[in-house]
């Protein structure tokens, strides 16, 4: 299962983690992110919507062209997410919050991965929010 902080394809440490959860359902995953390694390079994607998406990849498999398989990754976990929401702390969602997350998901199906319009390595990125994959 692809984690935040790792990379996309082969799931190598791709940021220091500070804590992640040590049993259950969510064991391995990340709490808390440190600093991101020499090994960090951040991709990012055009879709056939038109929005971008950023993808963290190792060195070794930065240059991985199998934009189907790297999407397939991205809806994998956006699943997994949605399954495990709740136990990661977040709230129960009301019913229009509902739909808009399968609304959401049903979105994510449905794009794939048109091209590749930047690479930089995360170091070097000025982020304040975080990244999502
Ligand atoms: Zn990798």
């Amino acid at each position: 299962m692809k984690r935040p902080g790792h990379c996309h394809i082969c799931g190598s440490e791709c940021r220091e983690i500070v804590s992640k959860h040590t049993k259950g359902k969510l064991k391995g995953e990340p709490i808390q992110f440190g600093d991101w390694h020499e090994n960090a390079w951040r991709r990012t994607f055009e879709l056939s919507d038109g929005s971008t998406c950023d993808i963290t990849f190792c060195r070794d498999c930065v240059d991985d062209a199998d934009y189907g398989k790297i999407w397939d990754i991205v809806k994998e976990r956006a699943l997994w997410e949605e399954d495990h929401r709740e136990l990661r702390g977040a709230p129960a969602r009301t019913a229009p919050e509902k739909h808009r997350a399968e609304q959401e998901i049903e979105r994510i199906f449905d794009l794939k991965i048109e091209r590749e319009v930047g690479r930089r390595m995360w170091k070097f990125v000025d982020h304040k929010f975080g990244h999502l994959v």
